[in-house]
């Protein structure tokens, strides 16, 4: 009887899971492209200052001493040159090293300002790949297909989208009634640097009594996705938290000596299984909200069958769960992820090791705290004479929400602009400049409107760093499309 029970129930799931599938298509009007007013911008003075910006050689460094400041003061001059109508309207305020604030005055003092993001500098070329770039990476060479070179991608084209747009906007005769704030810090790229300009920034404008209504910098990216018959769109990932990433020294203590007599296990031997113990107890999986909402709008755009899946998200919860936590990238977006990195045992190898240390990564998700991390360490570990050590690292971000006027307004001029794209919320997995603003703003994200390839995507940070000329008019529509619509009221 209770077989037949079981039965009925899974044929009645079934049949909640077809139907709910067959019905889980987008409704019409989010489908057809709406009909938006052109704006007017100008594709070839944006490449043109595009290829200049990426010339000025502005990479950052944890040792500001070794910081070729000229650089940021070049950047800075050639700001000034390239967009007068900014440096005429906006006021500009330098913070610490080679920061900069430019406040776009709202005619309504009494609104919340808008922020658009950027950082000035770049990462260094690596040893040894410079032969490797197909063209100079600080000649910003345009071959009509691409503009090549450090910061093409990260990100001066985002941070010269962003001056383009505003530039464009006061030629139009635009006023808005909300303040424009656009923050350039200068060393983003170096990790933990004790004097970060977008922390300065956000101090200046805690100070200053300054709340912003919202936040758009780095992160996501327009990125196509075909995935043959089930899924044909353009994926515009915004990233409405980030992971953190804390580190954290385990060590084991045992008696030293000669290597000739050695004891059955050594320290080392011991830490084997206190490795094994970590990996093999990972973080629970969870299903944030966002992670949840992401597969919900991807689920509209699959075909039938895979729909039977990504359309009952609420009822194959544990499956899923499971599944993703089997493959890496998957399994990042849904538990805080431990990886060891680091090993040390004696400093000789005739020495028996009296201390031996490892030095775990954990990158934590939204809400996982640095005292829940430990008591991780300590529950998945068998082994009690450990000693835990934080090192380094910063906390998960906040998590913006999905309902603010600025996600809404990213989501319907995305998807208006082409009925391909799709916008989904997103957790970015490394550190952005946004994450110091989270005193003086709620809603924060992570996006670059760039329709770009993962294969380009890859190439950040790395050699033939490029980015697609074919992006550029969306990009910069985009950021006039958003400044309007956001302060406008
Ligand atoms: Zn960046």
């Amino acid at each position: 009887m209770t077989g037949y029970i079981i039965l009925g129930v899974i044929a009645l799931l079934l049949a909640v899971t077809a139907v709910r599938a067959a019905f889980f298509v987008p409704s019409k009007k989010d489908a057809v492209e709406k009909e938006v007013e052109k704006e007017e911008v100008d594709v070839a003075r944006y490449c043109k200052n595009l290829s200049d910006a990426i010339k000025i050689k502005t990479v950052s460094n944890y040792d500001r001493k070794a910081v070729d400041w000229k650089e940021f003061e070049k950047f800075h001059a050639f700001l000034e040159e390239r967009y007068p109508l900014i440096h005429k309207t906006l006021s500009k305020t330098e913070i610490g090293d080679a920061s900069l604030i430019y406040k776009w005055e709202g005619s309504d003092p009494s609104l919340d300002g808008i922020a658009l993001l950027g950082h000035q500098d770049v990462v260094p070329i690596a040893d040894g790949t410079l032969g490797d770039w197909t063209y100079d990476p600080f000649e910003g060479f345009n071959d009509g297909e691409y503009i090549w070179g450090r910061g093409a991608m990260d990100m001066k084209n985002h941070l010269i989208a962003v001056m383009e747009s505003v530039e464009q906007l006061i030629k139009d005769g635009y006023t808005p009634k909300r303040s424009v704030y656009i923050c350039l810090g200068h060393n983003e790229e170096v990790v933990a640097a004790p004097d970060n300009g977008a922390k300065q920034i956000a101090e200046y404008f805690k100070e200053h009594g300054v709340h912003l209504e919202s936040i758009i910098d780095e992160g996501g990216a327009i990125l196509p996705v075909n995935v043959n018959g089930v899924l044909n769109c353009n994926l515009a990932g915004v990233g409405v938290a980030e992971k953190g990433s804390v580190n954290y020294e385990i060590s084991v203590n045992a008696k030293g000596g000669h290597s000739s007599q050695p004891p059955k296990h050594t320290a080392l031997g011991h830490l084997a299984d206190v490795i094994k113990d970590l990996e093999n107890h990972q973080f629970k999986a969870i299903m944030p909200k966002f992670v949840y909402e992401l597969f919900t709008e991807i689920g509209k755009r699959c075909s039938y069958p895979a729909r039977l899946v990504t359309c009952n998200i609420w009822l194959l919860k544990p499956i899923i769960l499971a599944v993703m936590t089997k493959i890496p990238p998957a399994a990042s977006l849904i538990r805080t992820c431990t990886a060891v990195t680091m090993a040390s045992g004696s400093p000789q190898f005739n020495v028996l090791p009296q201390r031996a240390s490892i030095t775990v990564n954990f990158r934590t998700m939204p809400g996982v705290t640095r005292a829940d991390v430990e008591e991780h360490i300590r529950k998945s570990v068998r082994n009690k004479n450990i000693d835990i050590k934080f090192l380094t690292g910063k906390d998960a971000s906040a998590v913006s929400p999905t309902s603010s006027r600025s996600f809404k307004a990213i989501k319907e001029l995305c998807e208006s602009a082409d009925s391909k794209n799709l916008v989904a919320p997103f957790l970015v997995m490394g550190a952005t400049d946004a994450y110091n603003y989270e005193p003086v703003c709620e809603n924060i994200y992570r996006f670059a409107p760039f329709v770009v390839d993962t294969k380009l995507l890859l190439c950040t940070h790395g050699t033939n760093e490029r980015l697609p000329l074919s992006s550029a008019q969306g990009a910069l529509t985009f950021f006039k499309r958003y400044i309007k619509l956001m302060t406008q009221d």
